[in-house]
């Protein structure tokens, strides 16, 4: 029914657009899916943490949270991702401050067994390519930070097999990275130069736990991390005075999302929080950070311009991306301090926290 209306209101105008572009270019589609977003959070039920963990099943590597962010413990049910091989689970929302989040999660002691199977063949090939080409896209959003090294001290946190330590040794960073995969870990240290990667918890890592650096980076990690408000009071003892934060993760304010449910791209098997520009500022200003900037993500096709969208159609997607702040990836750079707030914060239109 809905994909006969579709057709009915668009004909075949949009059918050659990606479908990760579409809802972003056909007249009308934004407002509609936000309307329906806002309607969904009103008809959706609110039930108490006791309610819900009694009407939902506990895997034995499980446990019930309340909100991470604002201690709230009322749940909103949302969605049910599920994906091929056979995996599933429930997202909430926090009906105080909008925070999305598996529920029940994942015990922070049993993170190892989404990570079992071996995790860097997947970070190679083809993949590898689109990495770098995001890193690259990214580095440009936050420039000057990334513009050149200057041996300034950098961390990768969750570096995997060292892609982006690669790139930043070329800049001219003393870049050091972290990773729980052994096999990734050594796969970086066969290619790296100056770069080095660790295996294991920074805490154990002298190199690292020293701290003093002035970038820390994190490339699709934050979704992973059960455990937030630790691992972002740590990166913020880690920086040095000035330094900063950089943050790749999936936008849960994403207008995918909104159009897609529980079949969101961003909703994938190992990812256990979901951020956006409204949560994240909870995050860091609990952990003692002084500044943020966000720069919206049209798509790394567009920004590369590798897309065959026409321009009329790009511009429409661009315009769409910041009117809702409805990009599909959300970037963001956190300030440690006012230094690096003065230092970096007026070129990235940052704001106090
Ligand atoms: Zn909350």
């Amino acid at each position: 029914m809905r994909r006969m209306l579709v057709r009915f209101v668009y004909g075949s105008r949009y059918d050659r657009v990606p479908h990760g572009q579409r809802a972003y270019v056909r007249p009308g589609e934004r407002l509609i899916r936000e309307a329906q977003w806002r309607l969904r959070l009103r008809r959706t039920r609110v039930c108490s943490l006791i309610e819900y963990s009694g009407s939902v099943p506990l895997a034995e590597n499980e446990e019930f949270l309340a909100c991470t962010l604002c201690g709230e413990e009322r749940q909103q049910p949302l969605f049910e991702p599920a994906g091929g091989k056979g995996w599933r689970y429930r997202v909430v929302r926090c009906p105080r401050c909008g925070f999305l989040y598996r529920n029940p999660n994942v015990r922070p002691e049993r993170l190892g067994d989404l990570y079992a199977t071996s995790y860097s063949s997947f970070l190679t090939g083809t993949y590898a390519e689109q990495r770098r080409r995001r890193y690259e896209l990214t580095m440009r959003a936050f420039s000057p930070v990334f513009a050149e090294g200057g041996g300034r001290r950098l961390l990768d946190f969750g570096c995997g097999a060292g892609l982006f330590l690669g790139l930043a040794e070329g800049l001219g960073f003393d870049a050091v990275g972290v990773d729980l995969s052994p096999d990734s870990v050594e796969r970086a240290n066969a290619a790296l130069r100056t770069a080095r990667a660790y295996l294991g918890d920074p805490d154990d890592v002298p190199e690292i736990a020293a701290g003093g650096f002035d970038v820390i980076t994190l490339w699709s990690v934050l979704a992973h991390l059960p455990r937030p408000l630790d691992d972002f009071a740590r990166f913020r003892r880690l920086l040095a005075p000035g330094g900063v934060l950089m943050i790749l993760t999936v936008n849960a304010n994403s207008l995918l999302l909104k159009a897609y449910g529980s079949r969101w791209s961003g909703f994938t098997k190992n990812h256990l929080m979901f951020y956006s520009s409204a949560t994240l500022p909870a995050l860091l200003r609990r952990t003692g950070f002084a500044g943020v900037a966000f720069a919206p993500h049209y798509g790394d096709a567009i920004e590369a311009g590798t897309t065959r969208l026409p321009v009329k159609l790009r511009r429409r997607l661009a315009a769409r991306v910041r009117a809702g702040d409805g990009g599909n990836m959300m970037r963001a750079l956190a300030f440690a301090d006012q230094e690096s707030l003065e230092r970096w914060g007026a070129e990235q239109k940052a704001r106090e926290l």
